[in-house]
């Protein structure tokens, strides 16, 4: 599939849920994607992008930058703590803020560097044990945690089990944003963001819907 059928999808999916047309951030998924697909979505003028790990985007994203300008970059994968400090010098936002170790790290460096990321707290909604992310029930006083110390949280994203309907982790992911007072919603990928839409996402992470079938995985 092309971007523009994919920008088109997206449009089409905000009307029908009676949304502003271009309300949701189209996150390209650009993980273990040959360089040549990148530019060529970059060529097309697309300046959102999102990538899984710290090391693959550090090797990428500064070339890219040299080349093309206003590249926005989401880091989606799983941050350890001792690359924080490259993850906020290379995204302009992290989706997975998942644990106050994190957090208080994310903190320290965004004195020190005088400028942070914006923040998503991932949520397990699945509360899957494999998976990243917050339980729903500590959802709540993590946010309040991180937002003491200051952080640019923004919203909440999540990656629902593989075998379940995803519309029921996005309405409870919209259900925790609504208490928590966040208006950001990170949700859908390339088999779901127009029901992800549909429950009010802010973001969707579309990778190979746009890019075709990733070679090795991400
Ligand atoms: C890889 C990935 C995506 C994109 O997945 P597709 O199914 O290729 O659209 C979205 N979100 C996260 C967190 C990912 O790791």
């Amino acid at each position: 599939m092309s971007l523009s059928e994919i920008e088109r999808r997206l449009h089409a999916a905000e009307e029908k849920a009676g949304r502003t047309r271009g309300s949701t951030t189209l996150i390209a998924v650009s993980k273990v994607q040959p360089d040549a697909r990148v530019a060529a979505i970059l060529e097309q003028g697309h300046r959102t992008f999102g990538e899984n790990r710290v090391q693959e985007a550090a090797g990428k994203w500064p070339a890219f930058r040299e080349t093309y300008s206003e590249i926005d970059l989401h880091l989606i994968g799983p941050l350890q703590t001792n690359k924080a400090r490259q993850a906020m010098e290379l995204a302009q936002s992290i989706h997975t803020l998942d644990r106050p170790k994190l957090a208080s790290t994310i903190a320290r460096l965004a004195q020190e560097m005088g400028s942070c990321p914006d923040l998503f707290v991932q949520v397990n909604t699945g509360e899957e044990p494999q998976k990243a992310g917050v339980l729903p029930s500590d959802a709540d006083a993590f946010v309040a945690e991180a937002i003491a110390m200051d952080l640019p949280v923004k919203g909440l994203m999540c990656i629902p089990p593989v075998d379940e309907e995803p519309s029921l982790h996005f309405a409870l992911l919209r259900k925790i944003a609504e208490r928590t007072g966040l208006s950001g919603l990170s949700m859908g990928m390339s088999g779901d963001f127009e029901r992800a839409v549909a429950l009010g996402a802010t973001h969707v992470r579309v990778g190979s819907a746009i890019f075709g079938e990733r070679t090795t995985s991400g």
